[in-house]
């Protein structure tokens, strides 16, 4: 059993993903933020396309699923969602649920806050996890239709995921959540490595996805709320992990 995953720009910043089980071909795409380059990378690797996994119903994650719904009949997985918000739905997942894509399994694990449908999707053998507007590279999605304590529960989810998994998620946001962190963790030598890192990568116009989940919990600040260093850095000497992490990320959106 073995995966092959291609990362290509979709949009102005999305990622586009597809995940490939070489043994029975099957290919799906992570999210469908527009048909043309999806569509454009299953040709260069002479793939059929056989599922779309829709992680949250956001236009820039779903703009393309009728499209390439009608050109390969593939088939559409999405989260259980009773406000009915994303359409061409044919498996709708929840929490624990396993899609399969050929022989590769995609565990359904659910991270409400950046919108309250959201799922990421954990692909256990080959140590993956999709996890597009949840989990960022060195940040975390905008909080829109959950709250801080929420978020924060989702993101320890993640974090509960071993060291040695591949993030890949759903924006090209690295350099300015560096540049974010670096604000409020200057002295974190992990985040200066990831910085000088992710500085090299732009420069090369190469994506900064996938990084290391071990190296996010040591760099990443929103995964570090309740760090008593990353509180003392806020000023928020034993406060609740969850106030803390909802401090960096106003402190984020005002950034
Ligand atoms: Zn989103």
């Amino acid at each position: 059993m073995a995966a092959e995953i291609r990362i290509f720009t979709c949009l102005n910043d999305n990622f586009g993903y597809l995940i490939h089980d070489t043994d029975t071909k099957a290919t799906a795409s992570i999210d469908a933020p527009e048909a043309g380059p999806i569509a454009a990378a299953l040709e260069r690797e002479g793939w059929r396309l056989t599922d779309i996994l829709i992680t949250h119903h956001h236009g820039d994650h779903v703009g393309g699923v009728a499209e390439l719904k009608a050109r390969h009949g593939c088939r559409v997985v999405a989260p259980h969602d009773k406000a009915a918000k994303i359409a061409n739905v044919d498996l709708r997942v929840a929490n624990g649920d396993v899609v399969k894509i050929g022989n590769l399994l995609g565990r359904v694990l659910e991270t409400p806050g950046h919108t309250l449908d959201h799922v990421s999707y954990v692909f256990d053998a080959e140590k993956t996890v999709f996890a597009a507007d949840t989990l960022f590279s060195i940040g975390c999605g905008r909080v829109f239709e959950g709250n801080y304590p929420m978020m924060w529960d989702s993101l320890l989810k993640l974090r509960a995921l071993p060291d040695d998994f591949r993030l890949y998620c759903g924006h090209e946001y690295t350099a300015s959540n560096v540049k974010f962190a670096l604000s409020v963790d200057p002295d974190n030598p992990v985040l200066q490595a990831r910085a000088a890192e992710v500085t090299k990568l732009r420069a090369e116009n190469k994506p900064t996805i996938p990084s290391l989940l071990g190296e996010e919990k040591r760099a990443n600040v929103f995964l570090r709320a309740d760090d008593p260093d990353v509180a003392a850095q806020l000023h928020m000497k034993g406060a609740e992990p969850s106030a803390v992490f909802g401090e960096l990320r106003e402190r984020k959106n005002k950034s």
